[in-house]
This record gives structure tokens, C-alpha cells and sequence, in this order.
């Protein structure tokens, strides 16, 4: 035995071989050592203390599959070794083989998967170089200008599609917001980047080896069998030669390794160009907080949890595909914004649909099990219950008026043949297990009723008999028995064998009893054991019909199963709107204006996280060609990064179809919605905060369009006060400028920028207005044209509990700055870019200072104190502050240069930087 599992094993070297032994699989040699705490069971030994001694542990076969995910969790993959014969027939050693291997990428145990998402399996593929364009042909533009591609494939619902990158960056964008959970890497060519994402971010991935690549005309072929695409894949929009047939075929081949079947239900592949959709990144997902928060990387106060109102899990998964990927058309948002207005509308008719759609299963998923051969007969029951329920859903949904969308989804195919099928051969609530029987309906087939009610009647025989042999015998303890090794017998206990009768014939003895048989006790065992195994049989023939039968309905109930999801969500979208008093948007051009009034937080006012429980404050805004960029100033903790977070998530919702929290909305569709929020490290991948800052804004700069909408949060942050301040500004008039004019909000604490309303025609000034009342600010949380020029900092610090020591230190050292002309003093703005004298701050703010509408409100800020009010000896540690960058600029400004020869400009310059230390 362990040679054979050796021999298994040298197959699968990089799998923890489960190698079935009776009831459990067991793990040998290093496999059991590095298993034994995976799966946190006990390390022993096989030959234990024998010099052949070799360590083994197990896990019992009922309960592989949670054990499976602990291995799967961290990343390995598991190689399952069956028994492929029955043992009571095998002669000598029990055939084994591996019937299937798990990986991360490849699972569809419903056990495993997480029901509200995918489960993707991706390959990247690159080309080595430019490909020449294919003359004589109509090559494929799009695949010639794009030298990497990926495939994904989600096994357990036969989701399949490929994307075309035309650079890495493209690349690490998609894995980032796809997240696949496990993947290929094909080729030295595939650029470093996109390596050291995938070994940073994703357990399982693997490099393919020489033998495990396709060349491009295997790959070609095995995609054209899968799809029964006649040998051109033109139909697709896949070009013979190029890379994502690669991709997908090295998927496709992967995952049929790994399930050792068909994938009967892959039948379609789709190329997701950009096209239709809007891009959401995957730092604009993390940033927005779409799926998960950033400070925990749960799903609680997300967007998603906030109007996840899905009623069935592959509507979740298409909530969560639709927010990856927004439209930007407006007729097809128009489209689904009219199916949620009218679900909105007909409130009877959308809690009907949600009640229904509320008991449906996983088709998808359950079609996958099908072809796998691994669904069960309660998965079928739940199919069965599904289809069951479809008919009346579709109609009620046919009735709801004004939506040609709703219309256009209640008439898919119910598939009431196989709902038919399903019904009449399943019992009405079938075993668990196919081996435990009671699975097929009576009336399916006389002889199975035949069988099934002998075996039932056996039974009883057998407690007849049991009843009879105590009668005859006196001895009321007697039982009768079954076991694997001798059938049914008759058990006695030791105190009783004095009246055992002559006849009886003994078996075996134990401490307490002894067991016998007798010829009536075996003949009764023929006819229940022959019914049993009759009735087996057939159920198990039954059944794998039905699975086939499931299995073959794959394009129609892939058809069914989009619909409901799409059903689900829509649904939803509207049991959110009227819940949480949600408007419909209207939906422009790209390029018109973005304009909300009353806009709100979608998740900070659905969770109430607000200090001290506030209630929210809706703000207005409006972006056009006028008003391209927004400069937000306010005080810290005012609520300037909840403002640009919800307009774009207001956008992002209206471009899913949803309704969006605002009292009205008009939104030009967006083509992509870009973020750079906050400070974070990337130490895994080699990046310090602010290098991190500066790719991020490098990436809007570089890509943002004139459709774009891009969110700055406080960018140039993380480096030196002027250095910021200058990116900063620059940052503002590229976004202004430059060619493609980005509509932008930016937040920040450097009150130098608002300036540049008054030099740059299309950017404004917003700010969020406070109230100082006595000692204190009270944050009146609305954003009104105008600038502020105080952050409050040290307020909010004491707010935050800093020591009373270190915010009066804080306030000294804020004076004297101020003073000295190194911070800005309260009142002022600059009006030149910061490169300039930082000093002459005397124009006015841009814009009039906040103006309060309720109440006298006292937003003219106070002048710090004067010199005088700071002590003697913090003035003197005072001067520890002032940067010799000032003396310096003093000298430089005094120079005359039209005086000056060369070499004493040289001189000078070389005393002006040992002053400065260098
Ligand atoms: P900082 O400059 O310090 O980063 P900020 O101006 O970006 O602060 P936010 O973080 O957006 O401030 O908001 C501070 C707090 O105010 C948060 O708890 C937020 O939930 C709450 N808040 C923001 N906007 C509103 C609003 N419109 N109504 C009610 N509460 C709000």
C-alpha cells in the first residue's frame, strides 16, 4: 500500500496527498508532519515504534471537505485518492486513484465557497514581443496592441472571460479588483510587476512549466472543442494567435486537470473590453471602501454591505460584478434605472418577486456540482424547489408596467422540462446521500417500488423474528444484529447462554456475549440484503440520469440563472431606494455635468457613524466645464473626505443602475472614477507612503480624461510642507490646464491653494463651515463657497485627548511660526505659487469667508496670539524653527545679478549652500 502511495504521490509533488484508507484519508511521511497541524489533528505513526516506523495522520471521510479549507485557506492544494472499487470485492489491494485535485482556484464544494462571491481562476500570459499584425486577414486591432491578456474562470458557475492589457500597470489593475484566488503565470515574459503582485497578494499561484504550456495551435484547438467553436474562434472576437487564447485555454486545461472532467458547463467566453464600462481600480475600490473597510478588510460600513439587499447569492456575486463595473452608457442605464423605478413603483409586486426569488438556490453553482458528478440528491431537491418557483416569479414580474428591462428578463426559458423531471423523479424530501436511498419518488419505476418495499417489509421480518426467538427462547435480551463482516446474527449475553437452543449456530464470542446465526435468520438476510442492494442500484441509476439530465440543461439554466441574479439585484436596488430614500438620477452624456443637491453618505448615514451620533448633513455640488475643479478647505474632523467620497460614490451608485441618496441628481457618466485618499504604506511591495502618494497621482495624471472624475485627499501630505504645497499646486493646474481637464475635488490642508480660484477660471473654493463658540468649534458640517484658512489642528487634538501640556507647547510653537512668517497667519492666503516669497501672504481669501444660514455664525477666524503672549524661554527654543532656507532666500533676493560676474555667482552659491549646511 504506502508503495502504491508513494507512487501517487511522486505525481503530485505539490500536493498534501488524502489517501483514502475505510472511512478516513489518510497523509503519510511529510505530508502527515506538515498536514498534522494544518488540519489540527493528532501526528501519529504507522509501524509505530518498528524501524519501518513512518508518520501518518487522518481526517474522517464525512468531514473532508472542512478540513479541506483549512488547507485550502493557507494556500496548498490537495490531491484526493479514492477507492475506486468496492473493498468487499477487491481481491488483494483496494484500486486506488485520484479522483480529483482542490486548489483554491478550482473549488466547487458549496462547503468551500463563500455563496455572494467568485471564485476565480486566472492564467496571465505575455507576449515575448510585438507580434506582427497578420496581413491578409482582418487581424484584430484591439489583440495587436495589446501584448498581455488574462483569462478567468470561475469553475463552480462556468463564469469564463478574457481581458487584453496593453501594459502591466492594466494588468495589476484587474488582479487588483478582480482578486482572483489563484493563479497561472505563464512564461518568463510576464513582466515583473504583475509578478511580484501575484507572489504578494494571492496563496496560490504557480509558474507553468515547459510541459504544463500550450503551444498557441493546442491552445487554439482545445478553446475551439470547449466552445464547439468550429475551429475559428472569430466568433468570440479571438484572434487564432494572440494571447488571451493562451490564457484561456491554459485555464481551461488547468481546471480540467484538476476536477479530472469535463466542464461540460464552460460553454461561453466573453472578451471584457472596456467598451460599455466605466473603470473602478482597485485603490479606488479599497479607497471608496466599496467591498471591504480599510481599517479592518471586513465587509462591515462598506457600500456594498450598505445596499446589498440580495436575496439569493448569485444576485450578490452580480451586485458585486455590476460595482467592478459600472456603465457609462446612458441608454443601458436607463435601462435598468426604469426596471428599479418600476420595482420602486409596485411595492406589492417587488416584495412578491423578493419573496419568491428569497427561496431560490444556486443554479449556477448546482449546475456545476451536475457536471462534476457531485451534486447531491438534497442539491437536486433544492434545483427542483427553484425551477418550482420560477413560473409565477417570471409572471409576477411580467406584470410590472414600464420596464422594458423586467419585460426582457421574464421571458427567459423556465426550463420546465427539467423542473418537470426533477419533480417527478425525486421524493418529495430525498436523503442526504445517495447511499442512505429514499431518493427517487415512488411510482418512478415498479421495480425500484418493488425492491424498496421488500426491503422495508425485511425489516420488519426481522423484528418479527427478533419478537419470535425471545418467545422461544426466554431470553428477553436477545438481539438481532447486522455488521459488515457477518450480516445479521443473534446476540446473546454471556449470563443467557445456558438457554441458547441447540440450533443455533455460533459465530463469534465476545467479553459479554457471544453472537449466532441460524439458516432462518441468513435466508431473511438474502431477501433484505438482495432488495437493498436492488433498490441501491436502481436509485443510484435513477439519480445519475437526472445529474446528466442537469448537466445537459447547462445553456438553458446558465440563461435562468443570469436572469434571476439580474432579477435579485435589480430588486434589491430597489428595496434600497425606498428604504433609505434613495431618487433616480438622470443619467447624462460623458462630459456633462455632474450636479447633486442634497447629496448624502450612502454608508455613513446608513450606519449612523457620525460623532457624538449627529444626524447627516446633505450637501450640494456641482461639477461642470465651469466649475471643473473643487478646492475643499476646513477644518480637520469638518468633513471634507466624507464630501468627496460621497459624490463619488453617488456617481458610482447612479452608474450601477441603483438610485442614489441625494433629494435630485443629474450625472454625466464618468469613464472612470480615480482616488487618491490618504496616507498608506506599501512596505510588501517596496514602496514608502509618499512614493505610494506620487504613483497614484501619477497614474490620474496620465490617465484621467476629460470624463474622468478624480478625488484628491490631502495629496502631497507625506513630504516636506513646501515640497507638498508646490506638487500640490502644480497638481491642480495640470488637472485645470492640462489636455483632458478632469472634473476634480480636491481636499486639503494647505490653504495656499485657494489662491488659485482667482487665477484659474474654472476651479472654485469650497470649504466647510464651523462655528467657534466660547473656547470651542462646532463643525456645522456644510460646504459653502469659500476658503478657510485655519485647520484647527490643535483643537482637534484636544479633542482627541492630547495632554494639556502638549497643546499648549503646540499653540506656543503655532504663534511663533506664525510670527515669523514660516506658517501662514490666520487671515491670509497667498496669491503667488508657493516657489515664491511664503511671506507675503496679505491677499485676501479667494472667496468671502463661510457665511453661516442659521444663525449668528462666527466664522472669522482668530488671530493667534502675539509674540508678547508667548514666554521668554519658548521664544528663545523659537529660533530652532526658522529654517536657514529663509535667511537664505533673503540674501538671494537681495542679490543684484546684472552686477555679478560668473565666478562670484559661482562663490555665492557655494556660501549659500554650506549655510545651508550641505
Ligand atoms: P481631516 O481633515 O481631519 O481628515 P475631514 O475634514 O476629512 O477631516 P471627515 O473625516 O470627512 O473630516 O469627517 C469627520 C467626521 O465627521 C466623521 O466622523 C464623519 O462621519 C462626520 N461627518 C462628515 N460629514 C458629515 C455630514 N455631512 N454630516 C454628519 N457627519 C459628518
Amino acid at each position: 500500500m504506502l508503495r502504491h502511495y508513494l507512487e501517487v504521490k511522486a505525481e503530485h509533488p505539490d500536493c498534501l496527498l488524502f489517501y483514502r484508507m475505510g472511512d478516513f484519508y489518510e497523509l503519510f511521511f511529510d505530508d502527515a508532519v506538515e498536514g498534522a497541524p494544518l488540519l489540527e489533528v493528532t501526528l501519529t505513526a504507522r509501524h509505530k515504534g518498528g524501524k519501518n516506523e513512518v508518520p501518518m495522520c487522518g481526517v474522517p471521510h464525512h468531514a473532508v471537505d472542512s478540513y479541506i479549507g483549512k488547507v485550502l485557506r493557507l494556500g496548498r492544494k490537495v490531491a484526493i485518492c479514492e477507492q475506486v472499487e468496492d473493498p468487499a470485492k477487491a481481491k488483494g489491494l483496494v484500486k486506488r486513484e485520484v479522483t480529483r485535485i482542490v486548489t483554491p482556484g478550482t473549488i466547487s464544494e458549496p462547503e468551500l465557497l463563500d455563496g455572494k462571491e467568485e471564485n476565480l481562476l486566472a492564467c496571465v500570459v505575455w507576449q515575448p514581443v510585438a507580434r506582427p499584425a497578420r496581413r491578409g486577414r482582418q487581424a484584430d486591432a484591439a489583440a495587436d496592441a495589446a501584448p498581455g491578456a488574462g483569462a478567468f474562470l470561475d469553475v463552480s458557475t462556468g463564469a469564463f472571460f478574457v481581458r487584453r492589457w496593453r501594459d502591466v500597470e492594466r494588468c495589476v489593475e484587474d488582479l487588483g479588483v478582480l482578486r482572483p484566488r489563484e493563479v497561472l503565470i505563464d512564461g518568463d515574459d510576464v513582466p515583473e510587476a504583475a509578478r511580484r503582485w501575484v507572489e504578494a497578494e494571492v496563496v496560490c499561484w504557480a509558474a507553468l512549466d515547459d510541459d504544463q504550456r500550450l503551444d498557441d495551435r493546442r491552445a487554439h484547438a482545445l478553446l475551439c472543442e470547449q466552445l464547439d467553436a468550429a475551429g475559428t474562434l472569430a466568433g468570440y472576437g479571438l484572434d487564432a494567435g494572440e494571447p488571451a487564447v493562451r490564457a484561456a485555454a491554459q485555464v481551461l486545461a488547468y481546471a480540467q486537470e484538476t476536477q479530472r472532467a469535463d466542464l461540460l458547463h464552460v460553454r461561453q467566453l466573453t472578451v471584457r473590453d472596456v467598451g460599455s464600462t466605466a473603470i473602478v481600480d482597485a485603490t479606488t475600490l479599497s479607497n471608496l471602501e466599496i467591498f471591504r473597510n480599510q481599517r479592518e478588510g471586513t465587509r462591515d460600513a462598506t457600500l456594498l454591505q450598505t445596499i446589498d439587499r440580495t436575496v439569493t447569492a448569485p444576485g450578490g456575486r452580480r451586485l458585486r460584478d455590476w460595482l467592478r463595473r459600472p456603465l457609462k452608457v446612458p441608454a443601458a442605464l436607463a435601462l435598468r434605472h426604469d426596471a428599479v423605478a418600476a420595482l420602486v413603483a409596485d411595492a406589492v409586486r417587488r416584495i412578491d418577486v423578493r419573496t419568491a426569488l428569497a427561496g431560490v438556490g444556486d443554479p449556477e453553482r448546482l449546475l456545476s456540482r451536475a457536471v462534476f458528478g457531485q451534486l447531491t440528491p438534497r442539491e437536486a431537491a433544492t434545483l427542483r424547489d427553484t425551477l418550482a418557483r420560477v413560473p409565477t416569479l417570471l409572471a409576477t414580474l411580467a406584470a410590472v408596467e414600464n420596464a422594458p428591462r423586467l419585460a426582457a428578463l421574464a421571458a427567459v426559458d423556465p426550463c420546465v422540462a427539467l423542473a418537470d423531471e426533477l419533480a417527478r423523479v425525486l421524493q418529495p424530501e430525498p436523503s442526504a446521500k445517495l447511499d442512505d436511498g429514499d431518493v427517487i419518488a415512488d411510482g418512478v419505476d415498479p421495480e425500484l417500488d418493488r425492491s424498496r418495499s421488500l426491503a422495508r417489509d425485511s425489516k420488519r421480518h426481522i423484528l418479527a423474528l427478533e419478537a419470535r426467538e425471545r418467545e422461544a427462547t426466554g431470553i428477553t435480551s436477545l438481539k438481532v444484529r447486522y455488521n459488515k463482516v457477518f450480516g445479521y446474527y443473534l446476540e446473546v449475553t454471556k449470563a443467557n447462554q445456558h438457554r441458547v437452543p441447540d440450533h443455533y449456530i455460533r459465530k463469534q464470542t465476545l467479553v459479554n456475549a457471544e453472537r449466532y446465526i441460524t439458516p432462518e435468520v441468513k435466508e431473511l438476510e438474502e431477501q433484505i440484503l438482495s432488495a437493498e442492494g436492488r433498490q441501491l442500484a436502481l436509485e443510484r441509476e435513477y439519480f445519475e440520469q437526472l445529474r446528466a439530465r442537469v448537466a445537459d440543461e447547462g445553456a438553458g439554466l446558465h440563461a435562468l440563472a443570469d436572469a434571476l441574479a439580474e432579477i435579485d439585484v435589480l430588486a434589491a436596488l430597489a428595496e434600497v431606494a425606498v428604504a433609505r430614500r434613495y431618487v433616480r438620477p438622470a443619467i447624462d452624456a460623458p462630459g456633462a455635468p455632474i450636479r447633486i443637491a442634497e447629496g448624502r453618505h450612502p454608508v455613513v448615514e446608513a450606519t449612523g457613524r457620525t460623532p457624538e451620533g449627529e444626524a447627516f448633513i446633505p450637501n450640494d455640488v456641482a461639477l461642470d466645464d465651469d466649475q471643473q475643479v473643487i478646492v475643499l478647505t476646513g477644518p480637520n474632523m469638518g468633513g471634507k473626505s466624507t464630501y468627496l467620497r460621497q459624490v463619488a460614490l453617488i456617481v458610482l451608485l447612479a452608474q450601477i443602475g441603483s438610485f442614489v441618496p441625494a433629494t435630485s441628481a443629474s450625472i454625466g457618466c464618468v469613464d472612470r472614477v480615480f482616488t487618491r485618499v490618504g496616507a498608506s504604506d506599501d512596505l510588501a511591495r517596496g514602496a514608502s507612503t509618499f512614493m505610494v502618494e506620487m504613483v497614484e497621482t501619477a497614474n490620474i495624471l496620465r490617465h484621467a480624461t476629460g470624463h474622468s472624475l478624480v478625488i484628491l485627499d490631502e495629496v502631497g501630505r507625506g513630504t516636506a510642507t513646501f515640497d507638498g504645497l508646490s506638487l500640490a499646486w502644480a497638481i491642480v493646474e495640470h488637472l485645470h490646464n492640462g489636455p483632458q481637464r478632469p472634473k476634480t475635488l480636491f481636499a486639503t490642508h494647505y490653504h495656499e491653494l485657494t489662491a488659485l480660484a482667482g487665477r484659474l477660471p474654472a476651479v472654485v473654493n469650497r470649504t466647510l463651515a464651523v462655528k467657534e463658540w466660547q473656547d470651542r468649534i462646532v463643525f456645522l458640517r456644510r460646504v459653502v463657497p469659500g476658503s478657510a484658512n485655519k485647520s484647527y489642528g490643535i483643537h482637534v487634538a484636544r479633542l482627541a485627548g492630547l495632554p494639556d501640556a502638549v497643546v499648549a507647547r503646540a499653540e506656543g510653537v503655532l504663534a511663533q511660526l506664525e510670527a515669523d512668517g514660516v506658517a501662514p497667519s490666520i487671515g491670509a492666503a497667498s496669491s503667488d505659487p508657493p516657489s515664491a516669497d511664503v511671506r507675503a501672504r496679505d491677499a485676501a481669501p479667494a472667496e468671502p469667508m463661510p457665511i453661516a444660514d442659521d444663525g449668528p455664525l462666527e466664522v472669522e477666524m482668530v488671530r493667534a496670539p502675539p509674540d508678547a503672549a508667548v514666554d521668554p524661554a519658548t521664544r528663545d527654543q523659537m529660533a530652532l524653527f526658522t529654517p536657514p532656507a529663509q535667511a537664505v532666500a533673503e540674501i538671494v533676493r537681495a542679490l543684484d545679478l546684472d552686477e555679478m560676474t560668473p565666478l562670484a555667482a559661482l562663490n555665492m552659491l557655494a556660501s549659500l549652500k554650506q549655510r545651508l549646511g550641505g
